[in-house]
């Protein structure tokens, strides 16, 4: 393999170029970013960096000294718009052709937005400049912030918010937030947090529509946020946290399968052989992780194989991520179902902290934990060699096992 082009400069972009040097690849690398921006990380978008705790410098992933031992060419400021598998190239939207032996796909995903027209005033929250922007408002005195989306980003989006002094209401359309994510028992643990933040939490309610004022320049500026229940949010700043979707717009049409996001096996190997996929965009079997962690291990396994020609090394750690909001840092680990039940091994809802463990016919599948980071890794890494031994729980603790 002579040359090897990786699309989307990020998280997984980077790791997947630091794997092919350090697999030995020594042939031309070149590296498409749709962003301007040398690969920076994104988790401090939400939390220090726009509370204001933290500068751009210190998002940066890299520097000159490993950018000039990585020997790559990095074409950054244009997307790619398309991958020619007979030709063997990658098109970018300039008309530029980058003639390729292989492909690793890191394109990562992009908010999901709400239908009508752009309306100043109004963010999502996914990239430095989306960050650099909602900061810059707040800054200005942004005083009712209404966050639609009570998942992981509104929430800490919410913190920093309020943190910042703004009267901050998260609307969320499901009954409870991060239901998915954590199952009904956590969440129901964790929607008790914002009200203790002074955050006011809306659930059950979908919005109707954004009311903006009709002179602004140069879009209107929103004004609020009407409810289909048929409230009315006064709103100087809406934030949109509603998802997102993989980013593969690009590849389509292409004869690549699909399937909300890039369809892999486990080993991050795409339905043609030369051309592999890491991070939010990849799906490797039936799991498309949304987290750091994945896009910073996915790499080196789907580039092994990409070098290798054919699936000689399959991805199986256990799944990871961490959210910090409202003062907590919440962490889960493992594969958790609807099925599981949950129990408390120690800690507890009183307690501001808890570790928890998911099982499934006697078997643990996740672990969970808010404010315990310590234990919690243990458990994490007891996970990962696939023989969790099951913790005790704590004396006095109630013995109720909860449906997840
Ligand atoms: P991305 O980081 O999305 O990078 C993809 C890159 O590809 C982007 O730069 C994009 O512009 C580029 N691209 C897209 N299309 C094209 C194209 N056609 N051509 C060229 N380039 C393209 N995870 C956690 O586990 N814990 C957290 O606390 C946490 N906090 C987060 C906070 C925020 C605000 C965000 C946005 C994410 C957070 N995450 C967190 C998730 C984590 O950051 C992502 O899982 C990780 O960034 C995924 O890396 P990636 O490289 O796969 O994708």
């Amino acid at each position: 393999m002579r040359t090897v082009t990786v699309v989307g400069a990020s998280l997984a972009g980077l790791h997947a170029v630091r794997a092919l040097r350090a697999q030995g690849f020594d042939g031309r690398l070149v590296v498409i970013g749709a962003e301007r921006h040398r690969p920076y990380d994104r988790p401090p978008l939400s939390k220090s960096f726009l509370a204001g705790d933290a500068e751009t410098d210190a998002l940066s992933l890299s520097d000159a000294e490993e950018e000039a031992e990585l020997a790559a060419e990095w074409l950054l400021g244009t997307p790619a718009a398309g991958l020619d598998t007979a030709g063997r190239a990658v098109l970018l939207a300039d008309g530029r052709r980058i003639t390729t032996d292989g492909v690793v796909v890191a394109t990562g995903a992009a908010p999901r937005t709400l239908p009508g027209p752009p309306l100043a005033g109004v963010h999502t929250l996914r990239t430095l400049d989306d960050a650099l922007a909602l900061r810059g408002e707040l800054r200005t005195g942004a005083r009712q912030v209404v966050v639609i989306g009570g998942g992981f980003i509104g929430a800490e989006a919410a913190t920093a918010c309020a943190g910042l002094g703004a009267q901050v209401t998260v609307v969320e359309a499901a009954p409870l937030p991060l239901v998915p994510q954590l199952g009904r028992e956590m969440a129901q643990l964790c929607a008790r947090m914002p009200a203790e933040h002074g955050v006011r939490l809306l659930c059950g309610t979908g919005v109707k529509a954004l009311r903006a004022d009709a002179g602004g320049r140069p879009a209107p500026r929103v004004t609020a946020v009407e409810l289909a229940d048929g409230r009315l949010l006064d709103a100087d700043v809406v934030i949109v946290g509603i998802g997102v979707s993989a980013a593969t717009d690009w590849l389509t049409p292409s004869p690549l399968a699909l399937r909300d996001g890039v369809l892999c096996d486990e080993g991050g190997v795409s339905s043609l052989p030369q051309i592999v996929a890491a991070g939010d965009v990849a799906r490797y079997g039936e799991l498309r992780a949304e987290h750091w962690t994945s896009a910073t291990e996915q790499p080196a396994t789907a580039v092994r194989n990409l070098l290798a020609g054919a699936t000689v090394a399959r991805h199986t750690a256990p799944p990871y991520f961490w959210s910090d909001q409202y003062g907590s840092r919440i962490q889960l680990a493992g594969r958790r179902g609807p099925k599981d039940t949950v129990r408390i091994v120690e800690g507890g809802p009183d307690e501001g902290s808890l570790l928890a463990v998911h099982e499934r016919d006697g078997e643990i599948t996740a672990v969970f934990a808010v404010n315990r980071p310590r234990p919690f890794m243990r458990l994490r890494r007891r996970l990962a060699t696939g023989r969790p031994a099951t913790p005790a729980p704590p004396a006095g603790a109630p013995a109720a096992a909860h449906g997840a």
